[in-house]
């Protein structure tokens, strides 16, 4: 037998390459090109050993895969069959397929299967749970590796004998779809009101509930949506009267020529609205208006497109946008099972489009923006997780990590094998029900990624929930427990984010939060570091002032503004501005500092400044509202903008001059914001120069909940020009990234 038909290439695919359609795409090219050999999955992704590959079928691997393949590397090598291969196939599954590729996030509706739903002639036509290999359900539905149908919450449904013949067929695009389904054999939607199950078509009834104004519970991906007519503010009136939540910006969904009446999304923006993740995009308010209630003074609204077959099928029958909140009580995790749902929000919706399709992971959507600099993820969700990000060079070595991050926008990491892990958006701690739900998703992440940690890692905070967590954690795996001051963790978060190498020198970071606990026992937020993933030096700071009233000053606006004006020598003004707040006891308070720590916080300047322009509520009804407001006043100033210069004593950068009663009196509120702005971003880049041009940090890093803030954003880089400078893009500058950080520190530690 001449050696040449057996002589061929063994080709090694690694990337997201399992779950997305890969080994049929091999299928046909090898069909098309008349290669034969086989493709199989197996622990480190596809191998393909193949006869009478050309270039042309190398190249084709990257160029034409499918859109949700990515591809990491593509290695030949010589491959010798013992007989020569006839035809091509695709081989069964290695024994330990899925244990270490990485699962798919759920996918947005692919256009091939959209189109189906709408052809009257395809056997899906109107069904609401169309999915294929290209799109569908994936993290959401699964109950452990690897990932096949058995192990998912698709395992109760049979197949039938169409689908299982488009599931068996190389040819067809639901080769080994695992959620595969049609109207004969899959789940099926009905709609409820009242606790009883309403005999009509489920859709056409949420249709035409949903224009009479009534507010529907809709189960979705990964939780149930509270949803209303968006152009009906007594609906929307209703909606946050019944959730509790009375400003906090309120999610849309709507079919892209719905969603252009009323805004106006450039290219990027719509790229991002159309990909297969699907995020909540904040787009500029633009066109026909919407009532102002959906997100009060905001200049943006949160919006994304259908993501189901279910929510297109839908629109089909609506010509409106629709509110789509998470299905829960402000502040508690959304529910997810039917009872649940039954449950806990009958007191919120009129009526309940149900379906039997179970959902195995609570998964919020994401939420991200498009800033001058880039694409910024502000919250981590269905679509999103579980992709994984290569861990920078240096930490091949480390130990299998697990941080808890914090109790606001908690999220946790696991770390192994060179990647890392940043969970789903876990909510807030406070709340008992996202506590338990974050013990949960330990357990869960752990399972799933047969992670066993050697290490665990935590904030400096003793009062957090997240770091008790860590430390019983920690005992009970027999663990260290590495403690990771807050702001430092920030700092390493963006490092890893960008890949930074271990030994890749020191840095400075500005990183610009809410609250963090110092080492010092202060609470930190306004911060110079420098350092790099081990260690870390605090070099200047915002002047600290004292939070009076503690907690009640993250939620009070005024007492921040008293604490500044007080500082600042401004008493007088403070009692005429605040007259009727019991400033003589606050006083007191701060002075002996009880219940009135200090903090370097920008997070509490900003709510301080706001409130000195007379933008900040009483009270504040969620977390960075008054910033946001602040924010969207800046971008009515013209620029370029003024900016006034902050003295430094010591490592205390004072803002007191912000607080200028003359330019209060002689200038307009939105310079006024603007100043604000450029005064941070240049007193801060200016010590990020000095550090850099000096050469003892070699980039600049930005970090923190403020940068969330693209304004800021963007005037930092102007005043860095001319500077290696790493910002977020794909982690939460806020505490939602905290947990990468924590964990790249925790293992830089033991590394050394
Ligand atoms: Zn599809
Ligand atoms: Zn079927
Ligand atoms: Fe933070």
């Amino acid at each position: 037998m001449a050696d040449r038909e057996r002589a061929g290439l063994a080709i090694r695919i690694r990337g997201q390459v399992q779950g997305v359609g890969f080994r049929p795409f091999v299928w046909r090219l090898a069909q098309a090109q008349g290669v034969t050999g086989e493709v199989i999955n197996d622990a480190d992704g596809v191998l393909i050993r193949v006869v009478g590959a050309t270039q042309a079928f190398l190249d084709a691997l990257r160029t034409d895969a499918p859109p949700l393949a990515r591809i990491d590397a593509v290695e030949t090598t010589p491959h010798m069959f013992d007989v020569p291969p006839r035809g091509f196939r695709i081989a069964p599954s290695g024994t330990e397929e899925g244990a270490r590729t990485p699962v798919t996030p759920d996918v947005a509706t692919c256009d091939d299967c959209l189109a189906e739903i709408r052809d009257p002639s395809a056997r899906r036509h109107g069904y609401p749970f169309a999915n294929c290999t290209q799109c569908g359900p994936r993290l959401s539905i699964l109950d452990r590796l690897p990932y096949d149908r058995a192990r998912t919450s698709m395992a109760a449904f049979e197949m039938c004998e169409a689908c299982r013949a488009e599931y068996e067929d190389p040819g067809d695009r639901r080769f080994h779809a695992q959620p595969i389904a049609c109207p004969a054999c899959g789940p099926h939607a009905w709609i409820e009101a009242d606790g009883e199950r309403i005999d009509a078509d489920p859709l056409d009834e949420s249709a035409r509930r949903l224009v009479a104004g009534e507010i529907l519970a809709i189960k979705g991906i990964g939780g149930f949506h509270l949803a209303c007519d968006a152009t009906d503010a007594e609906a929307i009136a209703r909606l946050r009267a019944r959730k509790r939540r009375p400003r906090k910006p309120l999610a849309l969904m709507a079919p892209l020529h719905v969603l252009c009446r009323h805004a106006d999304p450039t290219p990027e923006e719509l790229a991002r609205l159309q990909s297969p993740a699907a995020p909540i995009l904040l787009l500029r308010k633009a066109g026909v208006s919407l009532p102002d209630a959906l997100a009060p003074g905001q200049p943006t609204l949160g919006w994304m497109l259908p993501y189901t077959p279910l929510h297109h099928l839908l629109f089909d029958r609506l010509d409106r946008p629709l509110v789509m909140t998470s299905g829960n009580l402000s502040g508690e995790p959304q529910a997810i099972s039917n009872e649940e749902a039954r449950e806990k929000l009958s007191a919120f919706a009129d009526a309940f489009l149900l379906h039997d399709r179970p959902i195995r992971r609570r998964l919020d959507d994401s939420v991200e923006r498009i800033t001058p600099q880039g694409p910024m993820i502000l919250r981590r969700g269905r679509g999103r997780v579980p992709e994984t990000l290569d861990l920078p060079p240096g930490f091949d070595e480390a130990p299998e990590t697990l941080a808890l991050g914090g109790d606001l926008k908690s999220a946790i990491c696991l770390t192994k094998m060179e990647r890392a892990l940043l969970s789903h958006h876990l909510g807030d701690l406070e709340d008992a029900l996202s506590f338990a739900e974050m013990r949960k998703a330990i357990t869960d992440y752990r399972h799933l990624f047969e992670h066993r940690p050697a290490l665990v890692a935590a904030d400096l905070h003793d009062g957090y929930r997240a770091t008790r967590l860590a430390r019983a954690l920690a005992e009970e795996l027999g663990a260290p427990l590495v403690r990771v001051q807050h702001h430092h963790a920030h700092l390493a978060a963006c490092l890893a984010e960008h890949r930074w190498p271990r030994d890749g020198g020191r840095v400075v970071g500005l990183v610009l939060d809410g609250l963090g606990l110092g080492p010092d026992g202060t609470i930190w937020g306004g911060e110079v570091l420098i350092g790099d993933y081990a260690d870390y030096a605090r070099l200047a700071w915002l002047k600290p002032a004292p939070l009076i009233g503690g907690d009640a000053a993250n939620r009070q606006p005024w007492r921040n503004l008293l604490a500044r004006l007080d500082d600042a020598g401004l008493r007088e003004l403070a009692e005429q501005r605040l007259s009727g707040k019991p400033l003589a006891t606050l006083r007191r308070a701060a002075e002996l500092g009880v219940n009135a720590p200090l903090s370097s916080s920008a997070g509490r300047l900003f709510d301080a400044f706001a409130a000195w322009l007379d933008l900040a509520p009483e009270e504040q009804s969620f977390e960075g509202e008054a910033a946001m407001a602040l924010e969207a006043l800046a971008m009515e100033a013209d620029e370029p903008g003024f900016a006034w210069r902050l003295a430094r004593e010591g490592g205390a950068i004072d803002p007191s001059p912000l607080f200028d009663p003359d330019a209060l009196t002689k200038m307009e509120k939105p310079a006024l914001a603007y100043a604000f702005h450029a005064t941070l971003a240049r007193a801060f880049a200016k010590e990020a120069r000095t550090l850099v041009e000096a050469g003892t940090a070699a980039a600049v890093v930005l970090s923190g909940g403020c940068f969330q803030n693209a304004l800021l954003l963007d005037l930092t880089l102007r005043e860095l020009e001319g500077l290696p400078v790493l910002h977020h893009r794909a982690i939460p500058p806020n505490d939602g990234g905290l947990a990468l950080g924590q964990a790249t520190v925790a293992m830089a530690r033991s590394l050394r």
